[in-house]
């Protein structure tokens, strides 16, 4: 399986696909807010060092996500690995491309989804997912068959993000706008971006994300 990055902003859908994809090809999901998200609810020092700025809907430092990734990142099984809110801005990519290399590993696509904005907030703002398995719902577009309980692992522990309120949406925006977006250009540049519209049915945005990893 190939190495991949989903890119987009919050709210495009790059951890469902992710974890699609865990579920349809045993690929393995490197999700930078999940390990920090762990972090802090395991109360660790990075945790608490951390809380605030994500709360708030800033990146946290390059040296942090670049250290989560580097302690993860081993030479890879050949299951594939997707890169999910990661990386975030330049010295990230650059980051990342060191320790590929040094792993004896390639970045085989970067997979950009692209979103209007209009949608992100109404996307983000009814977001939850379930503690327990990480499945993830909405209120209105998906929410669980029964009330409070998730209907993938029958856990009642749902849960909404600290920062998926509409304040910390508009820092999260602008973060994106002005510290990742350039990587769209970057790995353009590089030859190997491809773009997909994030807008579509899942099931469509699936097929366009396999069509990519299929393409050899
Ligand atoms: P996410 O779950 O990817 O939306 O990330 C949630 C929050 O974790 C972000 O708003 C940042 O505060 C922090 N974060 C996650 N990944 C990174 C990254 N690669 N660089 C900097 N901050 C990150």
């Amino acid at each position: 399986m190939p190495n991949i990055i989903l890119l987009g902003p919050p709210g495009a859908g790059k951890g469902t696909q992710a974890k699609r994809l865990e579920d349809d090809r045993g690929m393995v999901q490197l999700s930078t807010g999940d390990m920090l998200r762990a972090a802090k609810t395991s109360g660790t020092e990075m945790g608490r060092l951390v809380a605030n700025v994500m709360d708030r809907g800033q990146l946290v430092t390059d040296e942090i996500v670049i250290g989560l990734i580097e302690e993860r990142l081993t030479a890879g099984d050949g299951r594939g690995f997707i890169f999910d809110g990661f990386p975030r801005t330049l010295a990230q990519a650059d980051a990342l491309a060191r320790l590929m290399d040094r792993t004896g590993q390639t970045l085989d696509a970067v997979i950009e989804m692209r979103v209007d904005d209009e949608v992100l907030v109404a996307r983000i703002t009814g977001r939850y997912t379930c503690g327990n398995c990480g499945a993830v719902y909405h209120d209105t577009t998906k929410p669980t068959a029964k009330a409070g309980v998730c209907d993938v692992c029958g856990s009642t522990d749902l849960r909404r993000r600290g920062d998926d309120t509409e304040d910390a949406l508009k820092t999260r925006l602008m973060e994106y706008y002005k510290k990742t977006s350039p990587l769209i250009g970057y790995y353009y540049a590089k030859g190997q971006l491809t773009s997909v519209d994030g807008l579509a049915e899942m099931d469509a945005v699936s097929s366009a994300i396999a069509k990519v990893l299929d393409r050899g």
